[in-house]
């Protein structure tokens, strides 16, 4: 028996990406509280650079880790599946592959440019709402033959030549694509020899560069040679293997560190020594993997006493999962019995613990397993309309099959902490390696993913509404406050063509008075209109005001009414199908979008 149902585990896994995806919504996301997003991007470099996966629980296109997450994902693919294909999990594989990949193909203009980030760090991270109304302006980066970038451009063309391996069988037209950009950005990313965050020094500050791009050409021509069968590009990924990072003060090749955004070469170390054979690259990986099982010359990976592998107190899980699906693929590449038992037995030991088997005995993953996180540091899932971590206090989507970033050192603990972006925000990049690894123990031991998965969500509270408050009762008059508001997030929209009426009878013929004396933006009414016979109404118009749910007054909308009736006349507002004696939602004041009824009903 399996300690988890890794088919179960794996389709959550996949399903993230579809919660991440920019631009316009796919006609299969199975995301029922995503909508379009990010519809613009591009627009500032005169192109489309719309679609892509948002990265994290922000809202930035950051190129490295997006085309690291793609090859991560691709090599899972190009290793399990037939896994994939018997747990029905394909097509969804290769619907999501396809959202990075479409989007670098847009991204790579002509041969020596390529976008390498749409969105500025700072401005996206200093907002917290739905991905489907971000306020901000999002300027698109690029490297080019001036001042280009190796490692971006190299893990471009390792994304997209795995990925043709993955749409070969089904699409190979696509795959021909894919590989005509590989090649050119292999070219470029080989000829501009720098760093791409001296570039793009936007993404410094979040995904610079510290091993360089030594890994990243030798990584890009692995998958180009696996891609193509060209041995050329085998003899490159050789020629460039030494200059990848060493020990310090040494010749041996890093081993105390792993694979990630980043740094490739120890995914190079299992590629080579599986393409080759060579000793040189078997006696590499061994070195790493004993690092992480047995230590190397009384060295070992720091390790919690629950036993999680821990490098890194930023997103610890996916360094473990990353170092587990490598494992995974070089305990199939080694002959050595002891060690594939050891580096398999690992991986296995580091994708449970994820999934439960910790001294917690709770899931990393949400909407898996026993006691799941439940607020990651998500933007979009959380659902403010607030501009804020703490409005409202629960999360109000499901991010189904995200990774959090786990404990934030080798100790087990962990805080389900909304606020904590070391512990709880979940990313693309995150989960990557760790789908790779589930397809690859699905295949192994087997489990069904869930029937009728997901299901669409219902709204947790009305997502637009209209309240009221009286404000003055007076004898010829009625002095109200109307507040529109705009809490969606199933999708969160916005709204821009709001209009809502607030109905009343009149109790005698004498002339109207009608006045607005505030308004927090859109006009305020001068006069009311008839519906039939006694019945009348004041309509406030808001057409070409924005009001959506980004921010604490960017989600309302403030209009007050002043009506009545002349000197002289009969005024009686207990008849009114609109009073609403005590403030709050009234939902006898209808509001429409366009003309589509949002809001409560007409009398
Ligand atoms: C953002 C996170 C980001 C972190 C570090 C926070 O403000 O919400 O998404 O990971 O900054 O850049
Ligand atoms: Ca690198
Ligand atoms: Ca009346």
């Amino acid at each position: 028996e399996p300690a988890y149902n890794y088919g179960e585990a794996l389709q959550k896994s996949l399903l993230f990406y579809e919660a991440q995806i920019a631009g316009k919504k796919p006609d299969w996301s199975r995301v029922s509280w995503r909508g379009d997003a990010a519809m613009t991007d591009g627009a500032d470099a005169g192109l489309d650079l719309t679609g892509g996966w948002f990265d994290a629980g922000d809202h930035v296109k950051f190129g490295l880790p997006m085309a690291f997450s793609t090859t991560m994902l691709a090599w899972g693919a190009v290793q399990n599946r037939a896994a994939y294909a018997a747990s029905g999990q394909l097509t969804h594989l290769l619907n999501n592959l396809r959202v990075p990949n479409d989007y670098f193909i847009k991204a790579h203009p002509s041969a020596t440019v390529l976008y390498g980030q749409v969105g500025n760090g700072d401005a996206d991270h200093k907002w917290w709402g739905p991905a489907e109304v971000l306020p901000m302006a999002r300027p698109a980066y690029k490297i080019d033959a001036t001042c280009g970038g190796s490692d971006l451009a190299g893990e471009t063309a390792a994304a997209m030549a795995a990925s043709s391996m993955v749409f070969r069988p089904t699409d190979p037209a696509y795959a021909d694509t894919l590989l005509t950009h590989a090649k050119q950005l292999y070219t470029f990313a080989d000829t501009v020899r720098r760093a791409y965050s001296e570039c793009i020094t936007d993404a410094a500050a979040f995904y610079k560069s510290w091993s360089g791009y030594a890994d990243e050409l030798v990584w890009g021509a692995i998958w180009l040679y696996r891609a193509t069968g060209d041995t050329s590009y085998l003899a490159k990924a050789e020629a460039g293997y030494d200059a990848q990072g060493n020990e310090p003060q040494s010749t041996t090749k890093s081993y105390k560190w792993t694979i990630a955004w980043d740094n490739k070469q120890f995914g190079n170390y299992v590629l080579l020594a599986q393409l080759t054979g060579k000793q040189k690259y078997l006696d590499d990986a061994n070195r790493w993997l004993d690092w992480f099982t047995v230590g190397v010359n009384g060295d070992k990976v720091r390790t919690s006493p629950g036993g999680q592998v821990f490098v890194d107190s930023w997103g610890s899980l996916r360094y473990a999962a990353n170092t587990a699906f490598a494992a995974l693929v070089y305990s199939g590449v080694t002959t050595d019995q002891t060690r594939k038992a050891r580096y398999h037995d690992f991986a296995v030991r580091q994708i449970n613990y994820a999934l439960g088997d910790n001294p917690r005995k709770a899931s990393y993953v949400i909407g898996f397993g026993a006691n799941p996180p439940k607020n990651p540091h998500h933007r979009t899932a959380h659902g403010s309309w607030w501009d804020s971590q703490q409005v409202p206090e629960q999360t109000r989507h499901t991010l189904y099959g995200a990774l959090v970033g786990g404990p934030s050192a080798p100790d087990d603990k962990y805080a389900d902490n909304r606020g904590d972006y070391v512990m709880n925000e979940v990313a693309t990049d995150y989960n990557a390696g760790f789908t790779s690894a589930l397809a690859a123990l699905q295949g192994e031991f087997g489990g069904a993913p869930l029937a009728n998965f997901p299901q669409a969500e219902k709204p947790d509270i009305a997502e637009m509404s209209v309240e009221t408050t009286v404000m003055q009762n007076e004898t010829r008059s009625t002095g109200i406050k109307a507040i529109v508001y705009n809490k969606s997030a199933f999708p969160a929209r916005a709204l821009t063509h709001a209009r809502f009426r607030y109905y009343f009878t009149r109790d005698d013929d004498s002339a109207l008075a009608v006045s607005s004396p505030y308004t927090q933006g859109c006009p305020g009414p001068t006069a009311a209109r008839q519906a039939s016979g006694s019945l009348w109404y004041v309509e406030v118009d808001c057409t070409g005001w924005t009001i959506a749910p980004a921010g604490q007054s960017a989600h309302r909308m403030e209009v007050q009414l002043k009506i009545g009736v002349v000197e002289g006349g009969r005024w009686d507002p207990s008849n009114d199908p609109s009073y609403q004696a005590t403030a709050g939602p009234n939902a006898t004041v209808p509001l429409y979008e366009g003309s589509t009824l949002v809001w409560g009903a007409e009398p």
